[in-house]
């Protein structure tokens, strides 16, 4: 089957569908998105926690955040669906001077950027803000009372049935979507069953982006890391609305959803095939030391095995979103890297990917800091080991 299309966007995830979204509120016909599962929500969307934060370490981020929590404001009026935005806080704990030394210099910073609420906190507050957490185990923290949580499967379908509703078409189970590329220019992507000319491809294949960017002959350092997340049985014993609180010391959060408590410390978790998303039980007991040891409550909880999963960050190799024009390739636009981060900067991401593709450049938010050719330039975001 042949056809032609204006856009077409390879990855049905929360990044893609922001795109085809933002593209279609600003008027662009005749787009296509390509997803090579069932459904949606079967890439990484579907398996995100649905963390919301402003607490970043670079000014791009924050600002990445800033423009999404504005967006995610204005997302029902926009899309007609509640994406769950409720803002109850995300906590960073420090345990030593070096960490909360840290953590306040990123305080700072982030207000400079524009996050106007975030704020120091002493472990009374700390105590009074979560409970649960022993007040001699820390000495102080940040909090800021925006951060919070979001729906990430609502938002995706949100973004699709806007998108669908304005003309875009989106096709589920397409099979592997390749980019075509002909003298340094897109010419068409093609899967098993179609070909679709077009001039012009965004690439949204989360942690499958830098496999997809290969074929059209570009490099982009994007890699799969598992991340896992341990659930406990339904418990009254933590409050729904809890901010998602962070020990710095290792990583170690929690926060609670539907009742359970979800309990998350990053590890590298050695696999064959690195696209590889079955849980590794072997995880849970240096989790369950953590959490005993971090939140003494949760000494008596059991976890539902059943019910704990694993899903693929999209890791670029500074952490942070790869966005723009494709260097060498013309009408190849990246939107990938996200890095952990993608659920909750999708609303930004998919309306700067917009005006790349109509404007030739992103005005909204300077994502300089974000080109595709800083891996070549040596030109890297800084690494923060707090945030
Ligand atoms: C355990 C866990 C917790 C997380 N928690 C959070 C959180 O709290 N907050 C947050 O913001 N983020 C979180 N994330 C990260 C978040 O899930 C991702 O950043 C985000 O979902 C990326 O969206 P995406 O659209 O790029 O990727 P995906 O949702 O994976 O979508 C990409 C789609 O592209 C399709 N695809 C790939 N290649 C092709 C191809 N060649 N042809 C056709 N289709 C293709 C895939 O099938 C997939 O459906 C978490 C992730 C994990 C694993």
């Amino acid at each position: 089957m042949s056809s032609t299309a204006d856009v077409v966007i390879i990855g049905g995830g929360v990044i893609g569908a922001s795109v085809a979204y933002h593209l279609a509120a600003r008027g662009q016909k005749r787009i296509v998105v390509l997803d090579r599962t069932q459904g949606p929500g079967l890439g990484s969307t579907g398996r995100a926690t649905g963390g919301f934060r402003g607490q970043f370490s670079t000014r791009v981020n924050v600002q990445l955040s800033l423009l999404a929590r504005d967006k995610l404001t204005a997302f029902r009026d926009e899309t007609g669906t509640d994406p769950g935005y409720r803002p109850c806080g995300y906590l960073f704990l420090a345990s030593n001077a070096d960490q909360l030394a840290a953590l306040r210099t990123a305080a700072a910073f982030q207000q400079a950027a524009g996050l106007r609420d975030v704020r120091e906190v002493t472990p009374d507050e700390v105590v009074d803000l979560n409970p649960a957490v022993p007040r001699d185990a820390v000495i102080g923290g940040t909090y800021c009372p925006t951060d919070g949580f979001i729906r990430p499967l609502e938002i995706l379908r949100g973004y699709l049935a806007a998108a669908q509703r304005l003309g875009a078409r989106v096709q589920f189970g397409a099979g592997w979507a390749r980019c075509l590329v002909e003298h340094g220019r897109v010419t068409a992507v093609r899967t098993e069953t179609e070909t679709v000319a077009t001039r012009c491809v965004v690439n949204a294949a989360g942690a499958w982006a830098g496999a997809v960017a290969a074929e059209a002959g570009v490099e982009i350092p994007v890699r799969p890391v598992r991340r896992q997340v341990a659930v406990t049985y339904p418990a009254a014993l933590l409050p729904e609305e809890m901010p998602l609180t962070i020990f710095v010391d290792d990583g170690f959060h929690l926060r609670v959803r539907d009742g359970r408590v979800l309990l998350l410390w990053p590890a590298d978790l050695p696999a064959d095939d690195p696209f590889d998303t079955a849980f590794d039980a072997r995880w849970l007991t240096p989790l369950l030391d953590r959490a005993r040891a971090h939140v003494p409550v949760l000494r008596g909880l059991q976890i539902d095995r059943d019910a704990c999963w694993a899903g693929l960050y999209e890791m670029s190799a500074d952490r942070h979103a790869v966005l723009g024009q494709a260097p060498g390739v013309q009408g190849l636009y990246l939107a990938n890297g996200s890095s952990g981060h993608g659920v909750m900067h999708a609303p930004a991401l998919g309306h700067l990917t917009a005006e790349f593709v109509l404007d030739g450049t992103a005005t909204t938010v300077d994502v300089h800091a974000l080109r595709p050719e800083r891996f070549a330039e040596g030109a890297l975001n800084p690494e923060s080991g707090v945030l």
